[in-house]
């Protein structure tokens, strides 16, 4: 069941695409999931995004099969990108891309490259050095020129997230590993 239409145009897909994603925080908490967040928890220590408002961002994603819920007895609760979700990546590059042209004067906030052979990816996601478009799972992120580590907050998963790591890889920082005691 999907929420009812607030677009005149049912026969417009970005219309559709946006009941899905255009919501306040939507997008950012997908950026997340790719940076590798996948705790409750950690969604809200980063984004600063209010209990409640998160909770049903995660609920309508899940509802939706954007990101799937896992609850694990040693993990705990965990949200994952599906396939579905991990197509919307495009998107985040798209408009972390024209963020940066237009509102980040010192340049890229965060590079793109080629996790294999450490090739930058352009607007396209296609790698620089080998010609391949990237798969996601290969594509590492890290801080570009346009990256101010002074205005960036210093909790344990915002400095995972700054250093350069691969998309997808979870974010352990902070987290009790469990102990194997033999
Ligand atoms: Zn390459």
């Amino acid at each position: 069941m999907t929420l009812p239409s607030t677009y005149a145009d049912r026969n417009c897909s970005l219309a559709r695409a946006l009941e899905i994603v255009g919501e306040r925080w939507t997008l950012l908490i997908i950026r997340d999931a790719f940076f590798g967040v996948r705790r409750f928890g950690d969604f809200a220590t980063q984004l600063k995004i209010p209990r409640a408002v998160l909770t049903n961002r995660l609920k309508f994603l899940v509802q939706e099969g954007v990101l799937v819920r896992e609850d694990d007895a040693t993990r705990g609760v965990e949200y994952r990108l599906t396939a579905k979700g991990v197509g919307l990546w495009p998107i985040v590059r798209a408009l972390m891309s024209w963020g940066d042209t237009f509102y980040s004067p010192a340049g890229v906030q965060r590079a793109e490259r080629h996790d294999r052979d450490g090739g930058l990816l352009d607007h396209g996601g296609r790698c620089e050095d080998c010609g391949l478009v990237v798969p996601v799972p290969e594509i590492r992120i890290e801080p570009g020129p346009g990256f101010d580590p002074t205005s960036s907050a210093h909790d344990p998963v915002s400095n995972a997230i700054n250093t350069p790591r691969r998309l997808l890889e979870p974010i352990e920082a902070g987290r009790t590993l469990p102990v194997d005691e033999g």
